[in-house]
């Protein structure tokens, strides 16, 4: 069983994706840790994330790269979602996605376009997303948990950037496949969001 979890930045998916993983004993890929380690490589061999061929050099990227913590922070997510424009690099991380969504057993998926692109034969398609407002306070009170110092407004303006990026591509944009499943976590807390796609996860399988 394949299921694909989409959403924007922030929208609580990655947590939802373990937490689904964890419940139906399936391997999780966090796709968007693929994209943000082509950015962050783009950084360290001095290149720019703007540039078709640079970003496509940085595809190359040790798999070390993928434990180093830089990787979650608001920058090198900026990054990503620069260089995730470029079909190159598209093409480049498509087969490494693909051979995972179709191991043997099945998998959990989580980033823009697995729905879609990647595994648009997945059994379980979920679109997850919330309010700017909420995804900035809850990517703020964890920035805060980190002891870092960030501003309401500044998290706003980044999230609003990332997802017009996200969103107006022209590849793979980030979109709701027509068969997926949106799920608002607007007014749910962390526990109720997981209870509730899981619940959405075990109807999809019964063919409700
Ligand atoms: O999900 P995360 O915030 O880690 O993703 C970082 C960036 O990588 C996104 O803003 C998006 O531009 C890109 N991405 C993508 N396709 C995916 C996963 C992430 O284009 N499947």
């Amino acid at each position: 069983m394949i299921i694909a979890v989409d959403g924007p930045t922030a929208s609580g998916k990655g947590t939802i994706a373990k937490a689904l993983a964890a419940h139906f004993g399936l391997p999780h890929l966090d796709t968007g840790l693929l994209y943000r380690a082509v950015g962050w490589q783009v950084f360290l061999d001095g290149g720019n994330p703007d540039d078709g061929g640079d970003a496509l050099a940085a595809c190359g990227f040790p798999d070390g790269l993928l434990a180093d913590p830089e990787l979650r922070t608001e920058r090198v997510g900026g990054l990503a979602s620069r260089v995730s424009i470029h079909n190159g690099v598209r093409q480049a991380l498509f087969e490494r996605q693909r051979s995972f969504a179709t191991q043997e057993g099945g998998a959990v998926l989580d980033g823009r376009d697995i729905g879609t692109v990647i595994a648009p034969d997945a059994e379980v398609k979920l679109f997850i997303t919330a309010s700017t407002q909420a995804r900035a306070e809850r990517r703020w009170a964890e920035m805060r948990g980190r002891g870092q110092d960030v501003s309401l407004e500044d998290i706003v303006a980044d999230l609003e950037a990332r997802d017009r990026r996200d969103r107006s591509r022209a590849i793979a944009p980030l979109a709701p496949a027509p068969d997926a499943q949106v799920i608002d976590t607007t007014a749910l807390d962390r526990d109720q969001a997981i209870r509730f796609t899981i619940e959405a996860v075990e109807t999809a399988i019964r063919g409700e």
